[in-house]
């Protein structure tokens, strides 16, 4: 980067705070769009402890931040500090990512976005009426399942069935949505969810480094071969879920674009430029991952 005149306007910077972040792609993601469009900035990891958000956040311009991404543990705290949020922030209560504008801090939550972008890129028709009529079914009802679920309800899914190990998990979660989120139990998806034209996995179930690394979270033999299967999981890339809906003639989308595009919109507010998602960008983050099957 060239060297700038004393008294030129600073680099913007941005951060992804968290805690821990040391696994976060964020900046990997970042970092290639800055390249690629050829912006001065930067984009860095920034732990910071829940005790220590309120003062960080508050304090974002002193600190010579423009905005970041809050991941966990934080989100719903950053959502609590915002001077402003978004409509999804506000239906979900947790923001991932900020931005200073006139001094206030504003929140948003891009992974519904990311979610949705994703599976757009994937499968054109993923969300049409014959396709939305027949309903979707997400497993498991813990954070990323929040974003999703409001997802598919505000993409006017006729029904969207909450599957979860703990019953009342996913009995709370519908509750909070309302119509047509229905928790259902994991025994009860055969009779009552086998038609649904779409999927979505967000246990952690079938992700690398855990006991449960080799499980499906469900059978997907009863279902339709035209069903939609996404793993929101992407370590590995492709996990069991996928390589038996592969297996069986269904639409499998893996976890890795959801990451890619919810981080879109942050990064147009901080550098204004709007990013493209590309294969390149695609390839560098599945080599970083040690999965590049
Ligand atoms: P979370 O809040 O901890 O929720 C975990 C969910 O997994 C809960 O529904 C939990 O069920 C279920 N679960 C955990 N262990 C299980 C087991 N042994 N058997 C059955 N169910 C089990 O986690 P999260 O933040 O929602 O994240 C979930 C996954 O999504 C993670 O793998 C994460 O990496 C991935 N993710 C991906 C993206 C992306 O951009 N692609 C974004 C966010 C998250 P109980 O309620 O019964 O405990």
């Amino acid at each position: 980067m060239a060297d700038r005149p004393l008294g030129a306007d600073p680099a913007p910077r941005a951060f992804v705070t968290g805690w821990p972040v040391s696994h976060s792609r964020s900046p990997m993601i970042h970092g290639h769009w800055l390249q690629k469009y050829g912006l001065r900035g930067a984009y860095v990891k920034h732990p910071c402890t829940a005790e220590d958000l309120a003062g960080f956040l508050t304090d974002l311009a002193d600190a010579g931040f423009v905005g970041g991404n809050v991941t966990i543990p934080h989100k719903e705290a950053a959502f609590a500090l915002a001077d402003h949020a978004d409509d999804t922030a506000k239906r979900l209560g947790a923001a991932n990512t900020v931005w200073l504008h006139d001094g206030a801090l504003h929140v948003s939550n891009t992974d519904g976005y990311g979610f949705a972008q994703n599976l757009a890129e994937s499968v054109s028709d993923w969300n049409a009426s014959e396709r939305l009529e027949r309903g979707a079914l997400v497993l498991g009802a813990g954070g990323a399942a929040r974003a999703i679920v409001d997802c598919l309800k505000q993409q006017g899914f006729s029904t969207v069935y909450i599957a979860n190990r703990t019953l009342a998990k996913a009995n709370a979660l519908a509750a909070e949505f309302g119509s047509p989120c229905t928790a259902i139990s994991m025994e009860d998806i055969p009779d009552r969810a086998s038609n649904v034209s779409l999927i979505v996995n967000t246990t952690s179930l079938g992700m690398e480094g855990t006991a449960q690394a080799a499980e499906s979270p469900v059978d997907l033999s009863g279902f339709s071969e035209d069903t939609i299967v996404n793993d929101i999981v992407y370590t590995p890339l492709i996990t069991p879920l996928l390589k038996q809906a592969t297996k069986l003639g269904m639409t499998p989308v893996d976890g890795l674009g959801m990451l890619l595009h919810q981080a879109v919109p942050g990064f147009e507010r901080w550098f204004g430029v709007r990013p493209e998602v590309t294969s390149e960008l695609r390839a560098l983050v599945v080599a970083d991952l040690g999965d590049a099957k």
